[in-house]
Order: structure tokens, then C-alpha cells, then sequence
């Protein structure tokens, strides 16, 4: 049967989660909520969406800010790059993060692209996903069916997929940061260094035992190898109980290029990521530890 031809969008712009509900309820045609726009401009542009009614976020004000209560930090799904990017309680305790904020697009896409459209998008690429995996967030969701608290890796199933339906609407992401305070960092690697979509990005966030530099717990995640953002838990085993330095980098670097093969091989840009995949540890290297253990190795070597 041919689909009935176009005819565009309602748009809805309420000023309160409770209007959003009410204004939504038992509304059974598409949905498209707007966020900061920047990827779904595009795609009704494109006509790779075709909704019914859209639903304009930006006046929504439960869904922006920051803040941190009880061992977990709250971000609202709204709250721009722009803000992540320089918001103390993230550079404190969830530093990944705020480095990927800083990374993404230009400044215009930044004051404008949200961490909640980012998640949504579920893009291979998404800059703020490798980080959002290393910690170990939980995204929330609200529906005509009630509330949802799903762990990011759960909402990420693939091929610019996330597990939501099309009238969930998320609302924040909630970070553990408790007393064990993790180091962490993001590096990427585009095509060109300014508005490039990543095409290698990595997170890793990290504590030691006591006050030495012996890695206690490590996390790693990776981004546009595949279908989605992904963790390297093998690696991290590999990693957890050793001394930072340079034999433990060339080893580091080789277990990413092994990753690599696993997950793209036969793919053009395979040969350029299995290499590419180990300056962006040597960078990682340099931005977690500092350049003393890696340049003493270096000039030793
Ligand atoms: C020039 C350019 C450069 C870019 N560079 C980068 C980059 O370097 N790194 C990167 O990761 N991305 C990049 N992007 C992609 C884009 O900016 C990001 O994915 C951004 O996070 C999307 O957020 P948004 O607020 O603009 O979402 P929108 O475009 O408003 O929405 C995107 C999708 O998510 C849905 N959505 C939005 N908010 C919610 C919500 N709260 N609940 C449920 N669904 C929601 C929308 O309905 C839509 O389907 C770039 C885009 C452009 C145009």
C-alpha cells in the first residue's frame, strides 16, 4: 500500500514536563522530539524523518542543567555541549565527558547540540557515548507508560539504534561518582580538526591502588569501529594490576589494534584505523598519566 503523501508537522513547544505528557498523550502518529536540532534539521530536511508532530524542547526547563546530590551527578538530557564542556562538576568527576563536549562539531554546533540528542542519535561516532559508557551512566526516560533508568550500554543496540520508542523522551543521565574518584580522558581522531565527525574516538577512566601507579580498575571504550560505542573489557582485564609506563602502552596499543582487526576487518579504512588506533593511546597515555612515565620510557628505549 503506498504511504498517503506528506503533509508535514504540527509543532508543539510546552514549557513543562507535565504539559509535554499531557500535550502528548494519546497522540498515535510520529513523533519527533527537538532538541538542539542539528542532526534533525538535517534529516527532515532529507526527508529521512517524516513526523507528524514535533515537539520542541528547548523551553522545557526540568530537562537543562547540572547537579550533583547524594554520590550521583544529574545532567538534564537538554543541557548543551557548550555547558558540559566547562561545567566544574564534570571537569571534578567526570572529566571524559567534558573533554568530549569540548570536541565536538564548532562552536555552533556545541551551543546547540545536546547531550540527550547525542544519546538519541546514537550515532557509531557520537562523541559523548565512549564516555558515557566508561561511566557506567544511567539514562532516564519518560512515557505515557511511566519512568524507565536503563544503563547506557543497554540503550545503544547498533546501527544508529537506541532501544527506545519512538514517544520516550529522555530526561537526564545520572552518573555514579561516589567516594572512588576515577581519572579520566577522551581523545578522538577526525578527518580534519575542526566540525569532523569522529573516526576513531576512545574514553578511558581509571583509579590506582593507594597512592601508587598501579592501575586498580580501568575502563575503555571505543567509538566508529562498528555498529556502536563499545567497551574493551578483555583489554581492561589485560590492564588492571600493572604499572604505568612504556611497556605497558606497546602493549596497550597492540591489544587496540588486535581490536580493530576483530571488529572491521575487510573494511577500507581498516589498514589506517589499526595503526591510527595507536597514537590515539599514545595520546590517551599523555592526557591520564602525564608525560613522565611514557617520555622516561621513551628516551630509555
Ligand atoms: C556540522 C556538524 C558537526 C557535528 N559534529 C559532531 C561531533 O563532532 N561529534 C558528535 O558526536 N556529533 C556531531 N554532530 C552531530 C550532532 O551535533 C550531535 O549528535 C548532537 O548531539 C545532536 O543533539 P541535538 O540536541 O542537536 O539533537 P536533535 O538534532 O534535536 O535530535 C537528534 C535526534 O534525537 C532525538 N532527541 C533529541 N533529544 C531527545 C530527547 N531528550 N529524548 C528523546 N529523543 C531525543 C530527536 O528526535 C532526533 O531524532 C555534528 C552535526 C553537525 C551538523
Amino acid at each position: 500500500m503506498m504511504e498517503r503523501e506528506y503533509r508535514g508537522f504540527d509543532l508543539f513547544g510546552p514549557t513543562s514536563l507535565e504539559e509535554l505528557i499531557t500535550g502528548i498523550k494519546g497522540f498515535e502518529g510520529r513523533i519527533a522530539f527537538l532538541a538542539g536540532g542539528t542532526d534533525l534539521l538535517i534529516d527532515l530536511k532529507r526527508g529521512y524523518k517524516k513526523p507528524q508532530l514535533v515537539v520542541d524542547l528547548s523551553q522545557v526547563k526540568e530537562l537543562r542543567g547540572v547537579q550533583a546530590e547524594m554520590g550521583i551527578l544529574h545532567i538534564g538530557s537538554m543541557t548543551p555541549f557548550s555547558q558540559l564542556a566547562t561545567e566544574p562538576l564534570l571537569l571534578d568527576n567526570a572529566l571524559c565527558l567534558a573533554q568530549a563536549a569540548g570536541k565536538i562539531g564548532s562552536a555552533q554546533i556545541r551551543n546547540r547540540g545536546t547531550l540527550g540528542g547525542n544519546i538519541a542519535s546514537a550515532s557509531p561516532a557520537g562523541d559523548s557515548l565512549p564516555g558515557l559508557l566508561v561511566l557506567e551512566a544511567q539514562v532516564s526516560t519518560l512515557a505515557q507508560e511511566g519512568v524507565r533508568r536503563l544503563p547506557i550500554a543497554q540503550v545503544l543496540i547498533g546501527k544508529g539504534r537506541s532501544c527506545l520508542n519512538p514517544h520516550e523522551l529522555i530526561t537526564g543521565i545520572e552518573i555514579p561518582i561516589g567516594e572512588k574518584s576515577f581519572l579520566s580522558g577522551f581523545e578522538k581522531i577526525g578527518s580534519r580538526t575542526a566540525v569532523s565527525i569522529a573516526r576513531l574516538n576512545m574514553a578511558v577512566a581509571l583509579n590506582y591502588e593507594g597512592d601508587s601507579k598501579v592501575i586498580k580498575d580501568v575502563r575503555i571504550a571505543v567509538g566508529a569501529l562498528g555498529e556502536t560505542a563499545f567497551r574493551l573489557k578483555a583489554l581492561e582485564r589485560v590492564l588492571e594490576g600493572q604499572e604505568l609506563g612504556l611497556p605497558l602502552l606497546h602493549r596497550w596499543e597492540e591489544m587496540l589494534s588486535e581490536t580493530v582487526d576483530q571488529a572491521i576487518r575487510g573494511r577500507s579504512s581498516h589498514p589506517y584505523k589499526r595503526e591510527a588506533i595507536k597514537g590515539l593511546a599514545r595520546n590517551m597515555a599523555f592526557n591520564l598519566w602525564g608525560s613522565e612515565p611514557i617520555l622516561g620510557g621513551l628516551l630509555n628505549e
